[in-house]
């Protein structure tokens, strides 16, 4: 492909002006309001920037059209028909179902959408229509239900695009096989209360005005590009948008993914050195009394040490006691036992005179780390405070009061103790649970003392598989805490269908007898929270009690506690809720006042009760493999044998393959290989992924050999050029203040 001549920018003004477009919030598109915004939020989507970052997570064929004659069952096809019926609505209660026949020279098709009465007026008597959808038969009659669909007013006859007039066409003349309409409409990730057209409308306005401008400027050095046989920034994101063949839509996703794999170890690179470099630490070195006062203290906790813990903690001690600044990742599977490592490392850090933070990424899990601390017999010496975003002004005042001072050892909280009126006397140490969800900036923040640096020490209940860790955490040390707690019984995991849920029940219903305790995971938070893409194609009629796909943490619990098992005490925690509520019911399960806790996914991290010996997942194929293995170590964390069944009425292959490896294997290393390889392109958006860094487009396993040609380019380019100053290189620092704030923030280095 031809290289375009980019000029450089005369002077900075011009520079600032692209980074203002860059910048521009979402809102500064027409259509996009306040609520539309948050939206998008969801999908890290803020600016204009993060508009044209977000890629289609599939894309949908209409160039193959199949005659209605041909349609087979089950198969997903596009369809070219003229609309023969007017809409025929119909309501019960608060569904309704929507009806249309359609057809072409050769046969006929009804379709069906539920729940969506305003199509009603999109379909209209004697259009011609494109459909697509999935088909199946009902007796001698093809159906489709929720098809897409798209009015034509243009349509190829012998070769020859010809309009059609919006109303009357004749369905006996639409035959497929002389025509060829050839377009392909890429699909974005949505979140509930998005339109696909709509999103995509706003991608194109942003490609249309950046392309107008001449924005869309390289960050690659062409000699790289060349070495790399990458395409330029401008085509592949144009291309990416629009792909007009599958060629030119791996020429384009190739360079993008390359792209960003090599900006995140770019930046991985520079911060590793600006994290050590110059930075001096305190050391942490215990004299003889303090050392057996620390010893004293490891032999009074509630359990023996596993063999990895006591590795783990060797490890730590021997960073800490450097003048440079410890930098290492503490990594082990769910119920390894990290919380208390990192405690004996805060009380090494408090023996020695400093104090420390301990950071978690949400306050549920910062109170509960907390309460665990406060608890756990044998740190009794630490002065331990917590402070959330829902710390009231008065004790917030108190405890930063007492952190100045140096009467505190420990502060536990959110990122909200990142701000700047935190002052500590003297910290030492700085500990960040579940990394990736942090921002770089945040911590950076964080660590720039003076002239020195706490000692940072990041745990992450990943297993992210060494090959990677080598290339993605670079500099990093790594401890793995590759032993669970002796008596740890391997959770027996299972699945079921709507179908089994009176079997199911009796489950739950036994285990709450013997005196231990449930937990009902749901996909959603409420009810109404379906994902416009994604939605499930159901019968009104068909009324089962709980829709698996779509379960909604507050209808599960309303339907458990007054017809299921009213008999049974049943909590509620979502996300939805206040903090003080969120609290409140983990606590009351905690204590076991509640015997079931129905939940969302705010459980999946940290949350820790050893009486609960059985989950269920509804909905289970909404969620991905790691996030599965994540919310299945929330039981068997006691000596009772516990098990995890996960609930799902999907037919869908990749689901069902998760399933069976969760059910095959407890190994977190092994999941986590196959959680790579199983992913596909739809399921990187889908479901919100866990540990590993996400990419938008980069796929850790299939890509592994993007992934090392990126690192090799990047670290070349650091040695040669450590401060990115070669006027060859400046385009990289372009590079790198895009990407910052987006990618790195999900790897939290
Ligand atoms: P994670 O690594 O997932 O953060 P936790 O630190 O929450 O794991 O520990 C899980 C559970 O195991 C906690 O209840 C903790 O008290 C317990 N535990 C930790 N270490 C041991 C051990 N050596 N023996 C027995 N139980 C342990
Ligand atoms: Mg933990």
């Amino acid at each position: 492909m031809t290289e375009r001549w980019q000029p450089q920018p005369a002077d900075r003004t011009a520079e600032n002006r692209e980074r203002e477009f860059w910048q521009q919030p979402v809102t500064a598109l027409k259509g996009i309001s306040q609520s539309r915004a948050k939206l998008l939020a969801q999908l890290d989507v803020y600016n204009f920037r993060d508009l044209l970052r977000l890629f289609p997570r599939d894309y949908h064929d209409w160039s193959q059209l199949t005659p209605l004659s041909e349609l087979r069952e089950g198969e997903e096809a596009t369809v070219l028909a003229v609309c023969t019926t007017e809409p025929n609505l119909r309501y019960r209660g608060a569904r309704s179902t929507l009806r249309v026949t359609f057809r072409d020279a050769t046969g006929g098709i009804v379709c069906l959408w539920f729940n969506s009465p305003f199509f009603a007026d999109k379909l209209i008597k004697g259009q011609l229509y494109l459909l697509r959808g999935r088909v199946r038969s009902y007796g001698q009659q093809n159906q489709m239900v929720n098809p897409h669909f798209q009015p034509q007013d243009r349509m190829l006859l012998g070769g020859e695009s010809v309009s059609v007039p919006p109303e009357g066409v004749n369905y006996r003349e639409i035959d497929p096989g002389n025509l060829a309409a050839t377009f392909v409409r890429p699909i974005y990730p949505l979140v509930a209360g998005l339109q696909q057209g709509n999103v995509r409308n706003w991608v194109e306005a942003v490609l249309d005005r950046a392309l107008e401008r001449g924005y869309l400027r390289e960050v690659l050095p062409a000699p790289l590009r060349r070495r790399q046989r990458l395409s330029t920034g401008e085509y592949a994101l144009i291309r990416i948008h629009r792909p007009e063949t599958q060629e030119t839509y791996s020429i384009a996703r190739h360079r993008l993914a390359f792209e960003e794999l090599f900006f995140t170890v770019l930046g991985l690179l520079r911060l590793g050195r600006r994290a050590r470099d110059g930075f001096a630490a305190f050391p942490v070195r215990l004299d003889t009394s303090d050392e057996e006062l620390w010893q004293d203290t490891v032999s009074r906790l509630p359990f023996a040490l596993t063999g990895a813990q006591s590795r783990c903690c060797d490890e730590i001690a021997a960073d800490l006691a450097a003048e440079r600044p410890m930098n290492r990742l503490l990594q082990g599977d769910v119920g390894s036992g990290k919380t208390v490592i990192a405690a004996l490392a805060v009380l090494r850090a408090k023996l020695a005179g400093g104090q420390s933070v301990l950071m978690a990424p949400t306050t549920v899990l910062a109170g509960q780390h907390y309460s665990t601390l406060v608890n756990m017999s044998g740190l009794d010496s630490l002065r331990v405070a917590l402070l959330t975003g829902s710390t009231r002004a008065a004790e917030r005042r108190n405890i930063l009061a007492a952190l100045a001072a140096g009467e505190i050892d420990l502060l536990v909280g959110t990122h909200a103790v990142l701000t700047e009126d935190v002052v500590f006397a003297n910290l030492v140490l700085a500990i960040t649970d579940e990394q990736h969800r942090f921002g770089v900036r945040q911590r950076i923040g964080l660590l720039s003392g003076e002239n020195s640096s706490p000692h940072v020490l990041v745990m992450s209940a990943t297993p992210i598989p060494r090959s990677l860790a080598l290339v993605l955490y670079g500099d990093l040390d790594v401890s793995v805490v590759d032993e669970l707690p002796a008596g740890r019984q391997p959770i027996a995991t299972y699945t079921a269908r709507s179908a089994d849920w009176p079997r199911v029940l009796e489950l739950v219903r036994k285990r709450v007898n013997l005196g231990q305790q449930v937990y009902v995971i749901c996909p959603l938070k409420y009810a109404d929270e379906t994902d416009e893409d994604e939605k499930i194609a159901r019968d009104p009629e068909a009324d089962s009690p709980v829709e698996l796909g779509n379960s909604a943490a507050e209808s599960v619990f309303e339907w458990l506690r007054k017809e299921a098992l009213p008999d049974l005490r049943s909590g509620l925690l979502h996300g939805g809720m206040k903090d003080r509520e969120k609290n409140a019911a983990l606590a009351a399960f905690r204590a076991g006042e509640t015997q079931i806790l129905v939940a969302t996914t705010v459980v999946e991290v940290g949350v820790d009760n050893p009486n609960a010996t059985l989950m269920l997942v509804l909905g289970a194929e909404r969620f991905g493999l790691s996030q599965l293995h994540q919310l299945r170590g929330r039981i068997g964390r006691g000596s009772e044998a516990s098990v995890c069944v996960l609930m799902s009425d999907t037919d869908k292959e990749l689901a069902r393959e998760r399933f069976k490896v969760l059910c095959r294997s407890n190994d977190g290393f092994y999941l986590a290989e196959q959680d790579l390889r199983l992913r596909g392109p739809g399921d990187l958006f889908g479901v919100r992924q866990h540990g590993i860094p996400e990419f938008r487009l980069a796929n850790l396993y299939t890509d592994q050999d993007l992934l090392r040609a990126a690192t090799t380019e990047a670290r070349q380019i650091m040695s040669a050029d450590p401060d990115l100053a070669l006027p060859e290189n400046s385009q990289l620092l372009r590079g790198l203040d895009a990407a910052f704030g987006e990618r790195l923030t999900h790897i939290g280095l």
